[in-house]
């Protein structure tokens, strides 16, 4: 018997809606996730509002088994799309039916250099071009560690005169009509945050997470007292990471993995009831759940009834494309997902 509040969760297309089960049923309500309908393929422009509003892009993770595309986010401000957090497999796709613009980023942050974290990156320069930027564009991400380059390497590869897109080393210098990248590498052993980007009122900070022998990095982004917190993939292991976290009106975890995995799959990610605990420790207004596979949704409702065990606040599973306000009060926050699917 499980006591748990699956009331605020913010689940799609489940049976029956979890907005009938409230704290003091005692027994955990066995939901029955038919199919977790996402709408893809259509345009979604977010709220033009002065507040932060993340911007879902890539819900999935590496495997392909669904319809969603590898870790990617936007994080909008004023109408405009200023920082992009990860550009895994489908982020190219998804950017465009976004709206987003090229010319408004201030930052490409990207946590770490697994493919589903990074593969569209030289898509979404290529892309580029055809914009009308003018001002130089920044790219974050860590230093190296095992066999991952370090940020500079991994662009040099990519872009560099010898590179695999070596038709795109404009971006190098900001000649053959490119702008020119400023390559913002963090050192993931640090152990505290450092600062990326703090302009024009918008901060972004990076601090270094445990995901096995990968050199990775969660971002904060600030802005208008509001804070959006991306903790990427990690295995929960820091209590560094709480504390970076600390107040953020929107905490996205990576639910990679249930609670029953083990071996190298626990060694690299956080399992259900560490992503609760570390949201309950960082004071985190509403958590997303992301990176989101056949495997990590196989034992949701348990996965589920383990964060709110911990966590008492909105708990939402992301979907590409969905805009999820920084909203000061987190009991406003939309519960878009469950007003277009009732039941
Ligand atoms: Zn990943």
């Amino acid at each position: 018997m499980v006591f748990t509040d699956l009331s605020s969760i913010n689940v799609k297309g489940c049976l029956p809606r979890l907005s009938r089960y409230r704290r003091g049923h005692g027994w955990l309500v066995v939901v029955v996730f038919g199919l977790l309908l996402v709408q893809t393929g259509q345009a979604q422009e977010c709220p033009r509002g002065p507040g932060l509003t993340l911007q879902v892009l890539g819900s999935g993770g590496p495997v392909a088994d669904d319809d969603r595309a590898s870790s990617a986010y936007l994080v909008w401000q004023d109408g405009q799309a200023r920082v992009m957090v990860d550009a895994g497999g489908g982020s190219f796709l998804r950017f465009g039916q976004a709206r987003a613009r090229f010319e408004d980023l201030d930052l490409i942050a990207i946590s770490h250099f697994h493919a589903d974290h990074s593969a569209d990156l030289p898509a979404l320069l290529k892309a580029g071009y055809f914009s009308s930027r003018a001002r130089r564009l920044s790219i974050s991400g860590p230093e190296e560690g095992g066999p991952f380059p370090a940020l500079k390497a991994f662009v040099d590869r990519l872009v560099g005169g010898r590179g695999a897109f070596a038709y795109l080393s404009g971006y190098l210098d900001g000649s053959d009509g490119l702008v020119a990248l400023d390559l913002l590498a963090v050192d993931h052993r640090n152990e505290k945050s450092a600062t990326v980007v703090d302009q024009d009122g918008l901060r972004v900070t990076a601090l270094g997470v445990p995901h096995g022998i990968v050199p990775t990095l969660a971002y904060r982004v600030e802005a208008n007292g509001q804070s959006i917190v991306f903790g990427s993939d990690q295995n929960g292991s820091s209590a560094r990471f709480s504390e970076f976290a600390q107040g953020a009106s929107i905490l996205i975890a990576h639910l990679a993995i249930p609670e029953s995995a083990s071996g190298v799959a626990r060694k690299l990610h956080a399992p259900p009831s560490v992503i609760g605990r570390i949201a309950r420790e960082s004071g985190t207004q509403t958590l997303v759940l992301s990176h989101l596979m056949s495997r990590s949704l196989e034992d949701l409702p348990n996965s589920l009834a383990l964060i709110r065990l911990q966590f008492s606040g909105n708990i939402i599973l992301a979907e590409d494309l969905q805009c999820y306000e920084a909203e000061q009060n987190p009991r406003e926050f939309k519960l878009d997902n469950e007003r277009r699917n009732p039941n």
